[in-house]
């Protein structure tokens, strides 16, 4: 079987972006308005010769749990059936405590970690990005998902990671 990345983070922070990037098609849905994933979906995908799956996350956003505790479930449940994670943050946003409840999961599962920087869209917020070493997750790669900056150096490591 193909190994399992799974793409985690709070809803709006680029996750279907970043995963359409990766698959190279327009297919995981994208919205302005966070919540619009309508379920965990996998995909396939290739990066420098390897083949593996990836998953998007972000299906139950608005529903009663509400946001915190639906973003952590969501992100346990994914975590748990993945080899290695993608941690996306919205580096323009800074680490919320959203973010920081993701972090504790992440380290309790002690799966590899890659953690997305994203929204850095040119060099001037490279410096946004920095500011994710505070998260203890090691290196923050600046990505634009939306542009495609950063993405393959992003998954250089992912496969390091996977
Ligand atoms: P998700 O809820 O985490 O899946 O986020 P989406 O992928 O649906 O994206 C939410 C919004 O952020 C959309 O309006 C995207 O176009 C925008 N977005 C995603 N990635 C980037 C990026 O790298 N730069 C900028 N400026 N906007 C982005
Ligand atoms: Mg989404």
């Amino acid at each position: 079987p193909l190994p399992v990345l799974a793409v985690v983070g709070r809803p709006n922070v680029g996750k279907s972006t970043l995963v359409n990037r990766i698959i190279g098609r327009r297919e995981a849905v994208v919205e302005d308005k966070p919540g619009v994933t309508r379920d965990r979906v996998t995909y396939e995908a290739e990066w420098a010769g390897r083949r593996f799956k990836v998953v998007d996350t972000g299906g139950w956003e608005q529903d009663v749990l509400g946001i915190d505790a639906s973003v952590a479930a969501q992100a346990e449940f994914a975590i748990d059936a993945a080899d290695a994670v993608v941690f996306v943050v919205d580096a323009t946003v800074g680490a919320t405590d959203t973010d920081e409840a993701v972090v504790k999961l992440l380290r309790r599962a002690g799966k590899p970690v890659v953690l997305c920087a994203n929204k850095v869209d040119g060099p001037s917020s490279e410096a946004d990005a920095a500011m994710l070493w505070s998260l203890g997750l090691g290196e923050p790669h600046p990505v634009s998902a939306l542009h495609g900056r950063g993405t393959g150096d992003m998954l250089d490591a992912v496969l390091e990671a996977l």
